[in-house]
């Protein structure tokens, strides 16, 4: 089979399909990296477990504390965290499959972890906002194990150490107003690339001989931090969803299940979003986008009132069916 991408989820799968004993073609496809990745506890430890590397970034420092500002006026407020920060080139260097070409075997399914998607799945986007990162140092006396999210009026910071990450506006448009991370910065770069920030999904998520995985089927909002887990939990289950059908399970009932799973975590998404968006502040940028979060709340719905309900539950990783 041949699993288009060269991100997490195209990795995962190759990792598990191949280990369950498929051929495996990996096409990639050539995209900007991120620079920066932060990596909570759950998630590390499920990449660990996954790709069998229970020491993965384990002399890497830790991330202890983040300060959070959220809401027009809002005083700092400290939470205890835990977590690493990785580039994403880093991060893909040490789970990089081993695979050798296919050749000339006739190829049945795709896993499609990188645009384009097939005819005739479109993308659905709620929101407009892009992100910018920016290559930073820190003040001498800020804490380098601490992690700092601000709101401001058309937009949102988030400052690890080296790393800006601006959402809503140019870095400089938000530093003008900052009360808090601007304070932590001494010296900022030029930014290095431009990322779409909104979540999106495409619909649909899978026919007969494909199924889309990560950021090709769903993207997220980098305000929660978790969509490296996402995209590993879908290859997770797009992986089952193969070996089910290799084992004669049924075609049309799997799709199902994996196109409402994945909705269904859409939705989720959203709603984590939706408390975000509605407490950041309250002017233009955070009216329409958390407008458009909300309409994606409304179109998750109606998707999901399509489903029948879920006829296979994952045990570990694989698919079983509930009576
Ligand atoms: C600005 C930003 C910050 C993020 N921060 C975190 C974080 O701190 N922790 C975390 O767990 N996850 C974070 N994510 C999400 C995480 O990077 C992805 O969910 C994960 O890499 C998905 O893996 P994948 O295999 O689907 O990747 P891919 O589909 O290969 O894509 C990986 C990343 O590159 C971006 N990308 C892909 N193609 C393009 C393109 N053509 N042009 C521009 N960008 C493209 C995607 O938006 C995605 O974020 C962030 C995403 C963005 C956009």
């Amino acid at each position: 089979m041949i699993i288009r991408g060269d991100g997490v989820a195209a990795y995962c799968c190759a990792h598990l399909l191949s280990k369950a004993g498929f051929q495996i073609e990996l096409q990639p496809v050539d995209r900007p990296r991120l620079p920066v990745i932060l990596l909570g506890e759950q998630a590390l430890a499920l990449i660990r477990d996954i790709f069998d590397q229970p020491g993965l970034f384990a002399d890497l420092p830790r991330i202890r504390k983040r300060i959070v500002a959220w809401g027009p006026s809002a005083k700092p407020g400290t939470v205890e965290h835990s977590a690493i920060v990785v580039s994403e080139e880093s991060l893909l260097d040490a789970i990089r499959p081993d695979l050798v070409p296919l050749g000339s075997q006739e190829v049945h399914w795709t896993i499609v972890a990188a645009r384009p998607l097939p005819a005739p799945s479109v993308e659905h986007r709620f929101g407009s906002r892009t992100a910018s990162a920016v290559p930073v140092t820190l003040n001498e006396n800020s804490d380098p194990a601490a992690c700092w999210i601000e709101s401001l009026g058309d937009g949102w910071l988030f400052l690890v150490p080296g790393w800006l990450l601006s959402v809503g506006a140019a870095a400089e448009t938000l530093l003008a107003g900052s009360r808090v991370v601007a304070a932590e910065m001494a010296e900022r770069g030029r930014p290095l690339a431009e990322f779409p920030a909104y979540a999106r999904i495409a619909s649909p998520l899978c026919a007969p001989g494909w199924l889309a995985c990560g950021t090709a089927a769903m993207a997220f909002d980098p305000i929660c931090g978790d969509g490296t887990a996402h995209a590993i939990r879908e290859a997770i289950l797009a992986s089952a969803v193969i070996r089910a059908l290799a084992q004669g399970e049924h075609l049309e009932e799997l799709l199902s299940h994996y196109e409402a799973r994945l909705t269904a975590g859409f939705r989720r998404h959203l709603m984590l979003c939706r408390q975000f968006y509605l407490s950041g502040g309250t002017g233009a940028f955070w009216t329409s986008e958390l407008d458009a979060i909300d309409h994606g709340i409304q179109w998750s719905d109606a998707k999901l009132r399509a489903h029948a309900g879920f006829r296979y539950q994952l045990r570990g990783l694989e698919l079983e069916a509930v009576l």
